[in-house]
């Protein structure tokens, strides 16, 4: 007989760990305990060492699904002579060092009982156990358990509370637990609060099936739903939300229905229908367009989801006609009920997470709402991501379903909060070796995003149980986030580190890949302010932790008019037959801009003309002189729909782009052939073969130079497909290792994540 005192560290508290180690122990006929602690689950285990050694290896083989176990350590301790039986114990606290885990799809379980007529919580929107539900999203502080979260306003009932409190019961400690006698109700009211008669899902789905818009209670916030495939609705919902053509996330009943609209490997559907349910990014099936009209315009993807929470399965359910999974084909006959799903985000302002919020601010735009008395205690959008290069999946927004996962650092230091650029923001917190970046808080023009700021920093910190020591901000001095920052510092005696727009972008890689060495780093953004005070957004760099060298750039281009210009591509397009020399072509060419004239006159005089070294604004440049567009009805649109025309099989490279002297990469000899080129495709796809080929011989010649063979790939324009997968491609081919985001955004909202490392790094120097 022995005993052994085991601790298991990792993701192991609310994702039903301490039943998972009661049924094993049982199984194998052990004795001794389990509890719950700061540092994660405590066990003392009593049996021969043949029993011992099993448990320990089904602890990490069997492990509940929503578990992680980053360590388990064994200590041999004293036999307890007599000792009999297994029990878990009351968790033990002090110092919070566990953390919350995100929210998670309804499991297969749930989903049995939830369309099981004879099942107590038959067709009960608030179905959960402790491998699925609600979790980041109703958590106030920790440690997690009911009185923390918004639950606390609900007593179980007698047959919850029996569910909650043994141990082999799937519910045990499922702390958001609850049934229609003792929990949360739906309650379906119109745009001016007043409640709607009938069955509160029935009459949604009647009031889409009729073409309304409606606002549905989601995990961490609202979302406006119409019925995609009636283009009626989708007008009403872009005019209400005056959102005239930026691209709508839709949600189909499940994966046949899905794959009706988009394609997907196999790998694309596991992440569609994984416990995250992200909106995916994938390619339309063919004629998509032309039956969805107004959901994606003239893009050739379309940003997928599958139902994530218990209402929205209900919904899909209802339309369906399958109220009894027993006796029903579970399987959806296509075409079925298609919903568009959009954040419920008017004005560009944070989405809307509370019920009296919701009736304010979306009654101009939904004709009803799906209310319920369930509080969200911190907002949480969906998530996006995209297929990347190699099929491996990269986010455009990291929120919903990973928010707050830990994101492993290379070393440990003292806990930093970054507050992230202008748009974009997300905020991040370290705590030890791991980063916590913040749900997507939003661009930070307006006075509600900024409160949301605030708000993301306070939650993050409280839930982490955290002080953070310094703080990291961008360059910029009138962002929010900076200003934030520098008040959050003086208040509370810290020390502030700003951090350059693009080594944050860089450094962001480096952190979660683990990279401590000094590396290369491709930044290739929209703009972000210089140590020179220029904008850059087209660097080159050598990053070393905390310290960052200039190593080349793009050849500048002028922008006429200033950050104006970032909205109207055609801007860009005329300092290019400026810079060529072909200035007075410029209003013939555009004769209906009434600006085109004043616009020529300025970049003749050089007034009003800030150079860029944006790659962001090449595109905008070669997206006008195509012709594919002028203006920009949304950040990123033009280079969008340049993307979307790129054929599949571009002509070999011949040069376009010319590396010159001091470091310099000159597109301009590649947007003088746009600017003559009639055929729009041909040109999109010349100008990301020609970039492709320019940046890789770029990056090789530095690591020429410099004898670093790893190149970290930064910033917004990676989303772009093309350029990406063509960039890995042409590093590798040249013996470079190429490094991409995997765990944050390429883009501006993994920035903070890039700020808190260099911080932390100079913190240890
Ligand atoms: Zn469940
Ligand atoms: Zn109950």
């Amino acid at each position: 007989m022995q005993r052994c005192a085991i601790r298991v560290r990792g993701a192991v508290q609310g994702v039903g760990f301490r039943p998972f180690v009661y049924r094993v122990a049982l199984e194998l006929g052990l004795s001794g305990w389990v509890l719950n602690d700061a540092e994660g689950v405590a066990i003392e285990a009593q049996g021969t060492a043949a029993q011992l050694q099993d448990f320990a290896l089904r602890l990490r083989r069997d492990a509940p699904p929503r578990a992680r176990v980053d360590a388990l350590e064994q200590q041999p301790c004293p036999v307890h002579i007599g000792a009999d039986g297994f029990a878990i114990h009351p968790s033990r606290g002090g110092a919070v060092k566990t953390g919350v885990v995100p929210d998670t799809a309804t499991c297969d379980d749930c989903l049995a009982e939830l369309f099981d007529p004879a099942d107590r919580r038959h067709r009960y929107a608030f179905i959960n156990c402790t491998q699925c539900g609600p979790r980041y999203t109703i958590t106030r502080a920790l440690p997690y358990d009911r009185a923390q979260t918004s639950m606390a306003a609900f007593a179980q009932c007698p047959r919850c509370l029996a569910e909650y409190r043994d141990p082999l019961h799937r519910r045990f400690h499922a702390e958001p637990n609850a049934c229609p006698d003792c929990g949360p109700a739906l309650r379906l009211v119109d745009a001016h609060g007043r409640p709607l008669p009938g069955d509160p899902l029935f009459a949604t789905l009647a009031l889409l099936r009729g073409g309304a818009i409606v606002a549905i209670k989601g995990l961490g916030g609202y979302h406006l739903a119409c019925d995609a495939q009636q283009p009626a609705a989708v007008a009403t919902l872009r005019q209400r939300k005056q959102r005239e053509e930026k691209p709508f996330a839709v949600m189909a009943a499940d994966l046949p229905s899905a794959l009706h609209w988009v394609q997907a490997d196999a790998q694309a559907q596991a992440l569609l229908a994984g416990p995250e349910r992200p909106v995916l990014l994938l390619p339309q099936q063919p004629g998509v367009g032309a039956r969805l009209p107004g959901v994606a315009p003239g893009l050739t993807q379309l940003g997928m989801m599958l139902p994530c929470t218990p209402i929205q399965h209900l919904l899909f359910h209802e339309a369906a006609g399958i109220h009894n999974v027993k006796t029903a084909d579970h399987s959806c006959p296509a075409p079925s009920l298609l919903l568009v799903m959009t954040s419920a985000n008017p004005g560009g302002e944070p989405i809307v997470c509370a019920d009296d919020d919701a009736l304010e601010r979306l009654r101009d735009i939904a004709d009803a709402l799906l209310l319920h008395d369930r509080e969200i205690v911190a907002r949480c959008d969906d998530s996006v991501l995209r297929i990347a290069a190699g099929g491996a999946p990269q986010f455009v927004r990291r929120a919903r379903g990973w928010t707050p996962r830990a994101i492993q650092l290379p070393r440990a230091g003292p806990p930093v909060l970054a507050t992230g650029a202008w748009l974009k923001n997300t905020v991040c917190v370290t705590r030890d070796d791991q980063a916590f970046l913040s749900p997507h808080v939003g661009d930070l023009d307006n006075v509600a995003t900024c409160a949301a700021l605030e708000e993301a920093v306070e939650h993050l910190c409280r839930v982490l149980d955290v002080q953070p020591r310094a703080v990291a901000h961008d360059l910029h001095p009138d962002f929010f986030s900076t200003r934030f920052a520098a008040a959050y510092a003086q208040q509370h005696g810290l020390r502030c580190h700003a951090v350059q727009h693009h080594h944050a972008h860089i450094a962001a890689i480096a952190a979660e890949h683990g990279v401590r060495e000094p590396l290369l780093g491709l930044a290739l953004d929209g703009v972000g302010l210089g140590d020179d005070g220029a904008a850059w957004g087209g660097e080159l760099l050598r990053v070393d932790g905390g310290a960052c060298q200039r190593l080349g750039h793009l050849r500048p281009l002028a922008l006429p008019g200033g950050e104006v210009a970032a909205r109207e591509p055609w801007r860009l397009a005329a300092a290019v037959l400026h810079a060529l020399g072909r200035g007075d072509e410029i209003e013939a060419r555009w004769p209906e801009r009434p600006a085109a004239a004043p616009v020529a006159q300025m970049l003749q005089h050089g007034l009003r003309c800030p150079p860029s070294s944006s790659l962001g604004r090449c595109f905008d440049a070669a997206a006008a002189l195509l012709g594919v567009r002028e203006v920009q009805a949304f950040e990123g649109q033009a280079p969008m729909l340049l993307e979307a025309l790129v054929h599949d099989a571009p002509a070999p490279a011949i040069g376009l782009v010319e590396l010159g002297s001091s470091g310099q990469l000159d597109p301009l000899p590649l947007l003088a052939r746009l600017a003559d080129e009639p055929d729009a495709a041909r040109g999109a796809t010349l100008f990301h073969a020609e970039l492709v080929d320019g940046l890789a011989r770029w990056a090789a010649q530095a690591a020429e130079s410099t004898g670093l063979r790893a190149v970290a790939l930064g910033g917004g324009c990676f989303l772009n497909a093309r350029l990406s997968a063509g960039l890995v491609a042409a590093l590798q081919a040249r013996g470079l290792q190429a490094l991409q985001a995997r765990q944050a955004p390429p883009n501006d909202g993994g920035i903070a994540l890039g700020q808190a490392w260099v911080a932390l790094c100079r913190e240890g120097d």
